[in-house]
Parts: C-alpha cells; sequence; structure tokens
C-alpha cells in the first residue's frame, strides 16, 4: 500500500471524558466508564472524520477532482465526505441506497447545503450499489472530472488507519482500560481499534448494516498486518435490522441524555451503549474495570430517523 501523506480534517486528539452518572445507570462504579468524544470532531462530528484524513489524502495525490461515495440515505459518511470535498474545493457526489426522504431530512439537509449531488438508486443490494457507483464514476470520467470512489462506511485498510490513531490516543489517555465498546457498522473502526489496542480490549457492537461484520474487521485487522487478534462482537442489539430502533437502544438513548446530556444517534451509538449495558449484565464487563465508551458521532442521523419526531411528539403531549 502506498501512504499518501495525511491531511488534517480535525484537531486531534478527541476528548476522554468521564461518566460518572450513567456508570452508575449502568451498574458499574462511577469512576469505570469514559466516553471517547470522536463525535466532537469536525465535519459535522463523528468517526468518519479519521478514515477521510488517509482516504482524502490519497484521492488528493492521485488528482481527483470529485470524491464519489456510497452509503444509506442518511449516511454520515457520505455526509463527512462532502463536508470533506467542501474543505478542499473537490466536487462530491454521493450515491445513496434506500429511501431518501424530505420528511427525514437529517443527514440529507446537510448533503445539500454541502453542495454535494445526491443520486438515489433506491432498494438495492451491496454489488448493485457498488455497480451504480461505478456508473457514476465513468459519467463523471466522460465529463473529464477526475473521480477518487470512497469505499462504502469508508472501511478500506486505508481506511481504517484512522482508527489506529485513536487506538494510539486512548493507550496514552486510558492505559488501563480493561474495554473499549464501539458501534460496528463496515467494520474499519473496530479494525483499527483492534490492530492497535489487541482484540481482548475491544467489544464490537454489530448495527445490522452489513450481513458479515466478523469476516469484514477481521480482514481489515489483517489488511493492517496484525495476525490472530480475537474479534469480540456482540450481535445482541441488531434487533430486526440495520436502522431500526430497538427497545434497548431508545432505553439507552434516553439513560445517555438524562444522566450526562450525552446524546447519541438511534442507528449506531444508542445499540453500542445497549450492548455495553447488555454486556453489563451478562457479566462480561464487570464493576471496577475500567471501560471505554466510543462515541463515534451520528446525531445528525437522529433528525433523519422516524424517532426524532416521536420524541418530540411525546414530549407535548407530555411536559413531563
Ligand atoms: C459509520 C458509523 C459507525 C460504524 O463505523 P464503521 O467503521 O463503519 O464500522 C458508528 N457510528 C456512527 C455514528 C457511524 O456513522
Amino acid at each position: 500500500m502506498t501512504v499518501a501523506p495525511l491531511l488534517r480534517l480535525s484537531a486531534w486528539p478527541t476528548p476522554l471524558d468521564p461518566a460518572p452518572r450513567l456508570a452508575s445507570a449502568l451498574g458499574l462504579h462511577p469512576g469505570d466508564l469514559w466516553v471517547k468524544r470522536d463525535d466532537l470532531t469536525d465535519l459535522g462530528g463523528g468517526n468518519k472524520v479519521r478514515k477521510l484524513e488517509h482516504l482524502v489524502a490519497e484521492a488528493v495525490a492521485g488528482g481527483a477532482t470529485v470524491l464519489v461515495t456510497s452509503g444509506g440515505a442518511q449516511s454520515n459518511h457520505a455526509r463527512m465526505t462532502a463536508a470533506a470535498a467542501a474543505r478542499l474545493g473537490l466536487g462530491a457526489v454521493l450515491v445513496l441506497a434506500g429511501t431518501p426522504s424530505a420528511e427525514r431530512p437529517g443527514n440529507l439537509a446537510l448533503d445539500g447545503l454541502l453542495g454535494a449531488r445526491v443520486v438515489a438508486v433506491g432498494d438495492v443490494d451491496g454489488a448493485a450499489l457498488e455497480r451504480r457507483v461505478e456508473e457514476v464514476a465513468g459519467r463523471l470520467r466522460d465529463d473529464g472530472e477526475v473521480p477518487a470512489v470512497l469505499p462504502l462506511g469508508g472501511s478500506s485498510p486505508t481506511g481504517a488507519r484512522g482508527y489506529l490513531t485513536c487506538a494510539a490516543e486512548l493507550r496514552a489517555q486510558a492505559p488501563d482500560a480493561a474495554h473499549v465498546v464501539v458501534a460496528v457498522g463496515s467494520g474499519g473502526t473496530m479494525a483499527g481499534l483492534v490492530a492497535g489496542l489487541g482484540g481482548d480490549r475491544v467489544l464490537g457492537v454489530d448495527t445490522g448494516a452489513v450481513p458479515d461484520p466478523a469476516e469484514r474487521v477481521a480482514g481489515l485487522v489483517a489488511a493492517l498486518g496484525v495476525s490472530g487478534a480475537p474479534v469480540r462482537l456482540r450481535h445482541d442489539q441488531v434487533g430486526t435490522g440495520y436502522g431500526v430502533l430497538t427497545a434497548a437502544a431508545a432505553a439507552a438513548m434516553r439513560t445517555a441524555a438524562r444522566t450526562e446530556g450525552l446524546l447519541l444517534d438511534p442507528v449506531y451509538t444508542a445499540k453500542a451503549l445497549a450492548g455495553l449495558a447488555a454486556a453489563v449484565t451478562d457479566g462480561s464487563i464487570r464493576p471496577g474495570e475500567r471501560t471505554v465508551f466510543v462515541h463515534t458521532g451520528g446525531l445528525p442521523g437522529l433528525f433523519g430517523h422516524s424517532v426524532a419526531a416521536a420524541l418530540a411528539a411525546r414530549v407535548l403531549a407530555d411536559p413531563t
């Protein structure tokens, strides 16, 4: 792999904040739980910035004039790619699957604000989505552009290197962390953490974004040059599927908000915290063990999800 010089797209390191009231609410000791604030990055916040620093550096080194990427209708990765493109004076084309709707603005509103072109392709599988991305890239080439296609979720070996840096920050900020809990979508975030911290300490919570998260994470860890690391992954929080809010995730969102003022998104971080809570309940995380919850961002997606309107309706009906 040739390594392009890093582009800085945010300020590092992100903070590691204590969360004593949330710790107590989950059955841990108040000093056990810390939150790695990767929601507090630039480009609207979230984990994809670390990946984009590497991916966009490679694209720029290759002479790209426009970034092309793909995701779901409320993709945080697509929104942050649009922001990175604007920052660097590049174009952005986002190929979005699912059913983008003006009634659920969220990240879509930001995509538009950032000047990205959105190509909505409807309910397609991963292979069909990739074909549509190649078609879009081909048309851009015909128009004299130099498109750089960034992978779904930014999860290539190049993108996952961004989370080696996060792992290094955590080694300095929380050297005694026994558990690092993180949401898993396309897998690059967990892979970088496993490669940098070892597989025993990292607990991934599957959000149902891809059918084979364990294989993807293991493949990316190997591509980062680390062999034999275990991949600890919980699959018990997916519910009926990606993006569908479970009762446990809704409870986790409420608890984080009301104990710490910590705002989670319904698709990734709420399920990750629900997985952390389940790990405490089943004894795989025990009181007295220092635990880091990686807040991977995603708040704009709350306003692109049906739960936002439900929360607003509820507070109007019952102001307590
Ligand atoms: C993309 C995303 C994740 C998952 O990261 P992957 O590297 O795709 O596994 C977690 N949280 C948020 C908010 C995300 O946008």
